[in-house]
């Protein structure tokens, strides 16, 4: 960066909230208005990629879809490759999947297992943490894979939900730049 990262506190004040999206009572966290800030999207990659560096990054994997956007920046920034975690049917090859439950509803998360070496240090990153079925389905996909995983970060944790805790009773520990109470 060029010049001096936004702190956290400020790219809290970028991120949108929309009540009652995609259904009633949740509070949906829209980082939209986050990325398209330019000084906001390059600080939050900024964070993430100190932390993963600091974590012993080899590789970074995301998921689909917004985890593309923070995971694939980071691992440029830090000169790593990137694992895609897939929605179902998206890859041209024999994969290995996990079904898992979501917030709201439940869904398939598919990778290439050849895209790790056996022992590689990979470092998960997300926009959001919510219940963590994601991130732990994400965790499991890349330990069937070969890979060693104990850190994922997240740029926003919900703590309400509890994936944080849920998480760290599988040894993946969490790192977040903000939270947000309730759902
Ligand atoms: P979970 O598996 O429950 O931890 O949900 C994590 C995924 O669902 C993240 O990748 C988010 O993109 C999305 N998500 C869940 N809850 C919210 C929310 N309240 N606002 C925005 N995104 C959410």
């Amino acid at each position: 960066m060029n010049s001096q990262p936004l702190s956290p506190d400020a790219l809290k004040a970028l991120v949108r909230t929309v009540p009652d999206f995609p259904q009633e009572g949740i509070q949906f966290r829209d980082i939209t208005t986050l990325i398209g800030h330019g000084e906001g999207l390059a600080s939050t990659v900024h964070h993430l990629a100190r932390l993963a560096q600091a974590k012993g990054a080899q590789k970074i994997a995301g998921m689909e879809a917004r985890g593309f956007i923070f995971g694939a920046a980071v691992a440029v920034q830090l000169g790593m490759g990137f694992v895609p975690v897939r929605k179902p049917g998206k890859l041209p090859i024999a994969t290995i999947g996990v079904d898992y439950d979501l917030e709201y509803g439940t869904d398939r998360l598919e990778i290439d297992p050849a895209a790790i070496a056996s022992g590689e240090r990979v470092v998960i990153v997300d926009d959001l943490i919510a219940t963590g079925g994601t991130a732990l389905a994400s965790a499991d996909l890349l330990r069937q894979a070969g890979a060693e995983v104990s850190d994922a970060l997240f740029v926003i944790d919900l703590p309400d939900l509890g994936g944080a805790d849920r998480l760290r009773e599988v040894s993946v520990d969490v790192s977040v730049l903000m939270q947000f109470e309730g759902e």
